[in-house]
């Protein structure tokens, strides 16, 4: 992408408001126009996230003019406000999406396609469960992955400069086609999270004493079901956007629970385990994972020697113990952010208050 393009976001939420700080951090941006309600607006224009915003009814005026549109509502908004978006906007310009499932998105991109405009669907392997523009954090993307999923008749310019507007802001990009792209997510993401949510459910109906099993929890039943805590409003869109190829794997997931609860009794069990361990232990450790307890706050800090340990001190200080922690992606000389994770939102509240004091910004939950 040329230095300094006019960017435009359709929905200054969690993605869009951090790709707006991220891009006019890095310079990619030289302007950026939000499209979302008045009060978005108001809040994104103060935290710098945009710099111009119109509501939904102007649309059409908020993405004309744009090199680059991102469509960052929930799917089934982009779903809607696609073609209207790819009628609107000026030729030439590079409309994309940051939806988490893609073929339902590319097929109506397609339907509405221009010789002109450049569809190039896109999603950011990086986010939270925290939502809203009040969230947003420029150094999101930074070590993420970033997949875009162009059609084949696509021009390569087209792509090749997304490309270097979305890795501008830290992302590592990855070319996929939107069917390989959503068949590995659903064994990747749809899958785990419909396993946390019935694994949890099923469990709350154990015929067991009156809270003994969440008693008796600890950190493998923890662990692996986090992320059934997510809200249901986006796993809906994904879910009905994604069905087939999350039926599919339910499908291959089933078989491979029954053969290895065929095996339980067996010595060939042994090598189920040492296969998901070789598995296991191939997963990137540089790239951005994600984790939410269930009483957290969140950080934005500066790059530089002994931060973690004022903030720990700080905290032991007040005798509040952290119970998680993770460091997001910390780029040299620039700053991230990290979770704190906390035993109950009494010190999560205490811990924001002091951590504010000494003039860090927190994001509480
Ligand atoms: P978000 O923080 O809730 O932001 C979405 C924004 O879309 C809202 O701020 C809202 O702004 C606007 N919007 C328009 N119509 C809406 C509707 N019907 N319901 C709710 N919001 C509406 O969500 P997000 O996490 O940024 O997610 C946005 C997109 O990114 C989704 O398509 C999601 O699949 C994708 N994504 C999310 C993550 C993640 O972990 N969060 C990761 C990768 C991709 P107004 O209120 O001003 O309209």
């Amino acid at each position: 992408m040329s230095e300094g393009a006019t960017i435009a976001i359709v929905g200054v939420g969690l993605i869009g408001g951090s790709l707006g700080l991220a891009l006019k951090r890095s310079g990619s941006a030289s302007h950026v126009v939000g499209v979302s309600r008045p009060e978005t607006i108001d809040r994104a224009l103060a935290s710098g996230a945009i710099d111009e915003g119109v509501s939904y009814d102007a649309l059409g005026e908020g993405v004309d003019g744009a090199d680059i549109v991102f469509l960052c509502t929930p799917i089934s908004r982009i779903l809607e406000l696609l073609p209207v978006t790819m009628e609107s906007v000026q030729a030439g310009c590079v409309v994309t999406d940051v939806g988490s499932t893609k073929h339902a998105i590319c097929e109506v991109a397609s339907a509405h396609r221009r010789p002109d405009v450049h569809f190039v669907g896109g999603h950011p392997m990086a986010g939270s469960e925290w939502r809203g523009v009040e969230a947003a954090d420029p150094f999101l993307f930074q070590n993420a992955i970033y997949v875009l999923t162009p059609d084949v008749d696509v021009d390569e310019s087209a792509v090749a400069s997304l490309a270097d507007c979305v890795g501008s802001t830290g992302a590592r990009t990855l070319i996929l086609d939107a069917e390989t792209h959503d068949r590995v997510a659903a064994a990747i993401s749809h899958l785990p999270q419909l396993m946390a949510t019935s694994l949890v459910g099923m469990v709350g109906r154990l015929d067991a004493p009156e809270g003994l099993a969440l008693k008796m929890a600890a950190g493998g039943f923890r662990d692996m079901t986090r992320i059934a805590s997510s809200p249901y409003d986006m796993w809906r869109d994904i879910c009905r956007t994604n069905a087939a190829a999350i039926r599919t794997c339910v499908s291959q997931f089933r078989e491979s629970l029954d053969a290895i609860t065929a095996r339980l009794e067996a010595d060939e069990l042994a090598s189920d385990f040492s296969y998901a361990q070789d598995i296991r232990a191939g997963i990137p450790s540089d790239s951005k994972g994600f984790m939410s307890p269930l009483h957290e706050l969140r950080l934005m800090i500066e790059d530089r020697p002994g931060v973690i340990a004022e903030i720990g001190g700080l905290l032991a200080e007040a005798e509040i113990n952290i119970k998680d922690i993770e460091v997001m992606k910390v780029r040299e000389g620039e700053g991230g952010s990290i979770r704190l994770g906390f035993g109950s939102s009494d010190d999560v509240e205490l811990a924001a208050r002091l951590l504010e004091e000494r003039g860090l910004t927190v994001l509480a939950r």
